[in-house]
């Protein structure tokens, strides 16, 4: 029995995408062999990797002045490979702190140049965000960061940050869960295992004019110019993992792209949202603004209860709804491969609860 898994990531995969995946899994498409067994240089591969670029760029509407590329290192390389290729004679970025994963994506740009912090949530203990008329952005900066979506507190932006400076973005947590203008952004990245597929892929969409010569110290691996060049395959890439992806970008075209998407996205969020809101027994700390609507942090009025929650939930089939360990509590992780219906049967079970213990 498939359980709804409301895990934060790596997280629940679009089930038609796992039927796929163990259909092809002895041969694919006539290959007579697996992905995980083809060389990346082959003509199969080749198709499996142009084909999801192809489906990125569509479901995005990314422009050819865009490399789009398929890198190893998770979000967390890329919180050092962006300075590195960015940062060229300027050595000055600016970081917006709006979470636990800006904060890290700041701690590690430090090691690369000069980086300053325009503004932060951290005092209302990044439950908002810092009004931008407020934001002191250094016009010397080679580039602006922010994180799209706050994995661990629960807080996404509902608005693109204007500014002049290239804008760069950690959309980890919801890339491909709506509409996007990318021509807006000069650089996007994003971890698979949220989102859009297995652990251990990730991808960067960066305008390609601004990336510079990387600084010296800079792995080939993490190299832009030269990954671009080598078709993200400077050295072996993941491949089951692109395949994998590849397959929930065909799943996502298959829904009716971003736009479909979003729409579900929407109500499986109010669905919870007004269910937390509606009872005194649940609690959302996050400005109502700024909510994701991919992770929904919550707790129960009475702290000690939290264990027998997760007990009572897990036997219903509803797993991994424990907090991330900073915040406590309870977290709903609902992806865009989380059925309407895991959401449903979340609230029902929280309700059924409340009745009982509030
Ligand atoms: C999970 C996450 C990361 C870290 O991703 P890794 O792939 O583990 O490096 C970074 N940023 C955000 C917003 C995340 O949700």
């Amino acid at each position: 029995m498939r359980v709804y898994n409301f895990s934060a990531g790596p997280s629940m995969l679009p089930q038609p995408v796992l039927e796929r995946a163990r259909e092809e899994m002895l041969d694919w498409r006539g290959s007579g062999m697996s992905v995980m067994e083809m060389s990346h240089r082959g003509s199969h591969f080749n198709e499996i990797a142009r084909n999801s670029e192809a489906a990125l760029r569509e479901l995005l509407g990314i422009g050819e002045e865009y490399y789009c590329l398929f890198l190893q290192g998770g979000a967390t390389g890329q919180f050092a490979a962006i300075p590195m290729n960015l940062l060229g004679e300027r050595r000055k970025m600016d970081y917006v702190v709006t979470g636990s994963w800006s904060k890290k994506a700041l701690a590690e740009a430090r090691r690369y140049g000069e980086v300053r912090v325009v503004a932060s949530s951290e005092q209302d203990k990044f439950t908002t965000i810092p009004d931008p008329s407020t934001w002191q952005i250094d016009p010397d900066a080679a580039y602006l960061h922010y994180t799209a979506n706050e994995t661990i507190e629960g807080v996404e932006f509902p608005f693109v940050p204007k500014t002049d400076l290239p804008l760069v973005t950690d959309m980890s947590s919801n890339l491909l869960s709506r509409p996007l203008d990318v021509s807006q952004f000069g650089l996007i990245y994003a971890g698979a295992q949220k989102n859009m597929g297995p652990a251990g892929i990730c991808i960067v969409i960066v305008r390609q004019d601004l990336v510079r010569d990387p600084l010296p110290v800079t792995p080939s691996i993490w190299d832009y110019r030269l990954q671009a060049k080598e078709g993200s395959m400077l050295n072996t890439p993941p491949t089951y993992n692109w395949y994998v992806l590849g397959l929930v970008l065909e799943w996502l075209r298959e829904q009716g792209g971003v736009a479909a998407i979003e729409k579900r996205n929407i109500e499986k969020a109010d669905l919870l949202y007004q269910a937390i809101d509606r009872s005194d027994f649940y609690h959302n700390p996050v400005d109502p603004r700024y909510r994701s609507r991919m992770n929904v942090p919550f707790t129960l009025a009475d702290p000690s209860l939290d264990a027998v929650f997760l007990k009572e939930a897990e036997a219903q089939g509803l797993v991994n709804l424990k907090g991330h360990r900073s915040v406590g509590g309870m977290r709903a992780s609902i992806y865009n491969a989380m059925p309407i219906e895991g959401v449903r049967a979340l609230v029902d079970f929280m309700q059924e609860f409340e009745r009982r213990y509030g």
